[in-house]
């Protein structure tokens, strides 16, 4: 395949909305590559929109229930803090930077979400020190790049306050900036979470979270002025996209109390859990609730009744009751019993201490009890899909696709740079493509 570019740089702004893109059209950066873009403001998102399994989509151009990404964190029944999808040896099948690597280009990945232990030249990894005994500069160097990592903590360390936000992505975007002139890599993947962080902490209109769009308008100008001084813009593609959207909420819904509560979640005198028959697994929007034994249909027909009461009465949050098998036709966990949605105002938290719904207040959020807004919904509520937004090298101007799925964007980036994923999910949108 031809490859129609030398450097392909892809930002993934988490949470980007559809509903921001008439700020961001304004603001000098994003008016600046819009410009030249071909753009869609209407993706659709994947089953359960979260970071994890949309960033792995992006890269595989698969659905989770195929590249195994099913959700943020794992099923650890009762961990307080559950380990999370870091390692690219959950994904199942090719990546996009596997195939650039396998066709000798130079990789780089700045905190790209599952890419721990993989195979990129210049890279760090998005990975928490989640036991009191790790340290986070150890866990991050031992799963990327140690020296380059090692290089950039050296140079800009300064700028982190943990994994506090602005802060920690001023430091990757130094760090990205720092890379693209020093290593010129030919393709590069960079993941922003401050708006996410701010949706979560302060509500999707927040001024917080309006003043994180205008942070990310000038880190995208650092972006495209290093390019530029770097003298690779003219030969570069540059993609900025959003994952999934957010929804405010302000009631948490805690599966996992009913079930404690007939008998099929064993919590100890510790509070910790020690038996279950059934858990529910939160993806925020959604969750879903796994069996101890698949074959146990006496619970799974104990759960269904459960359910089919909550679902009568609107004030219990829950709108829509998938089984396992239904959450994999779109895409989610086909190994879950069952896959619930919740109503708009309402998301999954996986406690079971208290009322079964909790009014969230803002000292639950300071105290990071509960949060003003989430992800995870499914992709048909409304108001709800993503941007993709692609110029430069190779790219047709003013494009505009009126709806595409996050899915397609893996192929289409590997069209770019003229390597190929195999069968995929999503398809190539080739309207964007110069001929
Ligand atoms: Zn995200």
């Amino acid at each position: 395949m031809n490859r129609l570019t030398e450097h392909l740089i892809v930002i993934s702004f988490d949470c980007l909305s559809s509903l921001d893109f008439p700020i961001i059209e304004h603001l000098p950066n994003f008016r600046k590559l819009l410009k030249t873009a071909s753009y869609c403001k209407n993706v659709e998102t994947i089953y359960p929109s979260v970071t994890y399994p949309c960033h792995a989509t992006i890269v595989t151009g698969n659905l989770p229930n195929r590249h195994g990404i099913i959700n943020n964190t794992l099923l650890q029944p009762g961990r307080h803090s559950p380990d999370w999808y870091w390692h690219r040896s959950h994904i199942q099948g090719t990546t996009l930077y596997d195939e650039a690597k396998r066709a000798g280009m130079k990789t780089a990945a700045l905190l790209w979400p599952v890419t721990a232990k993989a195979n990129i030249d210049y890279h760090m990894p998005e990975i928490f020190a989640n036991r009191p005994w790790l340290n986070q500069i150890t866990v991050s160097l031992l799963n990327g790049s140690f020296f380059y990592q090692l290089d950039m903590n050296r140079r800009f360390g300064h700028i982190r306050k943990g994994l506090s936000q602005p802060e920690l992505d001023d430091f990757v975007l130094e760090s990205a900036v720092h890379t693209i002139h020093a290593k010129r890599p030919n393709l590069m993947l960079i993941h922003f979470t401050d708006l996410d962080t701010q949706r979560h902490l302060h509500g999707f209109s927040s001024s917080e979270a309006h003043a994180a769009l205008i942070r990310h308008d000038k880190r995208l100008g650092r972006i495209i002025d290093a390019l530029t001084t770097t003298g690779v813009y003219e030969n570069t593609t540059l993609i900025a996209l959003g994952d999934h959207s957010a929804l405010d909420e302000s009631k948490a819904i805690k599966i996992n109390g009913l079930l404690k509560e007939h008998g099929l979640l064993h919590i100890n005198e510790r509070g910790k859990v020690d038996a279950w028959k059934a858990y529910c697994k939160s993806c925020d929007g959604s969750a879903y609730i796994y069996l101890q034994d698949d074959n146990d249909l006496l619970t799974k027909d104990a759960i269904l009744s459960l359910l089919q009461e909550l679902l009568d009465h609107k004030e219990n949050g829950i709108e829509n009751i998938m089984t396992g098998k239904e959450a994999a036709k779109r895409g989610a966990d086909p190994h879950a019993a069952f896959m619930l949605e919740a109503r708009q105002g309402f998301y999954f938290h996986e406690s079971w201490e208290g009322n079964f719904i909790d009014e969230i207040t803002e000292t639950d959020v300071i105290e990071k009890r509960y949060t003003h807004a989430a992800h995870g919904y499914s992709p048909e509520k409304e108001d709800y899909t993503t941007v993709f937004i692609a110029s430069g090298k190779g790219i047709r101007k003013k494009q505009i696709i009126p709806t595409m799925h996050l899915a397609d964007e893996g192929p289409t980036l590997a069209k770019l740079l003229g390597i190929h994923l195999g069968e995929t999910d999503g398809k190539v949108i080739d309207i964007i493509f110069k001929r």
